[in-house]
């Protein structure tokens, strides 16, 4: 059987009997072929034909120091020669010991609690209930209520889903959501011309603000993407936003949620994206690169201050139930601790800060394209936002699927790029070479052309 012989029999066969994530099936059945993966070594995906793509979103955001990680490899292999799963219930074991430790030493100080889940969206659930638990413990259960941004994405099962904002997820939903309140974006991309990134996030405050000193009394916490709006297309703001979020949120009494399931882990420039705003939430989401992109493991970090709201005689029934069969997996957290270790042995966020920098030389000449209405950067994220009209800034209209012509083209070029609508991003491993990077930035320069010449 020759490769693509291979190639075609296993995407026919799942076909017939898969249904893939954010995914319309029938796109697949002509237009675009399902490309089966048999390999991934550093930044590259190796396909069942034999070609080979440079994994540019680092497969959805996960993964970190590359696909099959040597170090990570020999840590789950080793754990799995020990113990695979055990009941989190009643039991623990050391990988997991281990990773809340490092958690609880990485994170802004105060936060000294890890509730672990399985995912990035159970994380959001659990933050929510418990802060929403927390204020009725403490006799305050009138704060039932949370406020959101414009633009948010935080998962996508119910909970998530209802604190998020991205139309496109959650509007054929809304019946089965619990209504929150939404505060506008500090997005930048929207500031006046002449207006600095500080300026508009600062101004975009006062809006969340009234609401707060509105609300206060009847919400248990403000949840927000710290820094970055992945899912919304890349929409970055300034840190001093979240400065001023955290002064609110202290002064009026309601928590603070940051979910740092995408941004967290180096991808921001700091270790957290917090930090840029020299901030403590009360609640910190953690998923995706927590375990190097190995496997699901999810963690809410929290205070002593939270944690206590719980600690009590059993018969008052005030502890928190919520639980995954799967919490703190040992092959999941033994894969954190490697990742973990990484970080805590290696220069990461320093060398981050070099391919950041190289990033934005290697994609400086795109900001002048006539269909390009800003290239942005935040840390090792970058987006190109392709539009219509530059000077309006007017998009392409969603049914044209261009962002489907820059994924094929890409693909077609060995690069796993993968916009969301008319944003081109890159989010890599971290084990990316300036080289690796000049070849992205072709890639986009040509896609970018590609999308945008009919
Ligand atoms: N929050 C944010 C900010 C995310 O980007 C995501 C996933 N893209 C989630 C929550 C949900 O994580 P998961 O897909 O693991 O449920």
């Amino acid at each position: 059987m020759t490769n693509s012989n291979d190639r075609d029999r296993l995407a026919a066969r799942d076909l017939a009997h898969l249904w893939h994530p954010c995914t319309q099936m029938k796109d697949h059945e002509r237009e675009l072929p399902l490309i089966p993966i048999r390999s991934g070594s550093g930044v590259w995906l190796e396909g069942h034909d034999g070609a080979r793509y440079l994994d540019a979103i680092s497969s959805w955001w996960v993964n970190l120091f590359g696909h099959a990680n040597p170090r990570i490899n020999a840590a789950v292999a080793a754990q799995l020669g020990k113990l695979e799963h055990v009941i989190f219930a009643g039991f623990t074991h050391e990988p997991a010991v281990d990773v809340a430790e490092a958690l609880v030493r990485l994170a802004p100080a105060g936060l000294e609690r890890c509730f672990f889940a399985d995912n990035g969206s159970a994380a959001v659930e659990v933050a929510v209930k418990m802060s929403f638990h927390y204020w009725r413990n403490r006799g305050r259960a009138g704060k039932q209520r949370f406020i959101t941004l414009a633009n948010s994405y935080h998962g996508e099962t119910l909970g998530a889903l209802a604190v998020g904002n991205v139309a496109l997820y959650k509007d054929i939903y809304a019946p089965l959501l619990m209504d929150v309140i939404t505060a506008p974006s500090p997005d930048c991309f929207d500031r006046e011309a002449g207006e600095s990134w500080e300026e508009h996030s600062k101004r975009q405050f006062a809006p969340m603000r009234a609401l707060l000193e509105r609300h206060a009394h009847e919400t248990a916490a403000v949840i927000v993407e710290p820094l970055v709006q992945c899912a919304a297309g890349m929409r970055m703001h300034h840190p001093a936003y979240l400065t001023l979020l955290r002064e609110a949120c202290t002064d009026l009494g309601v928590h603070l949620i940051a979910d740092e399931i995408a941004v967290g882990f180096g991808r921001t420039g700091t270790l957290f994206a917090c930090e840029q705003a020299g901030i403590r939430p009360d609640f910190m989401c953690l998923s995706k690169g927590l375990t190097g992109g190995y496997l699901p493991l999810s963690a809410v970090l929290t205070t002593n201050d939270v944690y206590e709201a719980f600690y009590d005689e059993y018969a008052k029934l005030n502890a928190f139930l919520h639980s995954h069969s799967y919490t703190g997996n040992p092959l999941a957290c033994a894969a954190a601790r490697a990742t973990l270790g990484i970080f805590e042995s290696q220069p990461v966020i320093a060398r981050n800060r070099e391919l950041a920098a190289h990033m934005a030389r290697a994609t400086a000449s795109l900001a002048d394209h006539p269909h390009v209405a800003e290239v942005r950067q935040t840390g090792m994220i970058l987006a190109i936002e392709v539009v219509k009209d530059r000077g309006s800034r007017t998009p392409y209209d969603f049914r044209e699927r261009r962002g489907l012509v820059a994924y094929r083209h890409a693909l077609s070029r060995g690069v796993l790029l993968r916009p969301i609508g008319n944003v081109l991003y890159f989010m890599p491993p971290y084990v990316i070479t300036p080289d690796e990077i000049d070849l992205l930035a072709d890639v986009a320069r040509t896609a970018i052309e590609a999308m945008t010449c009919a």
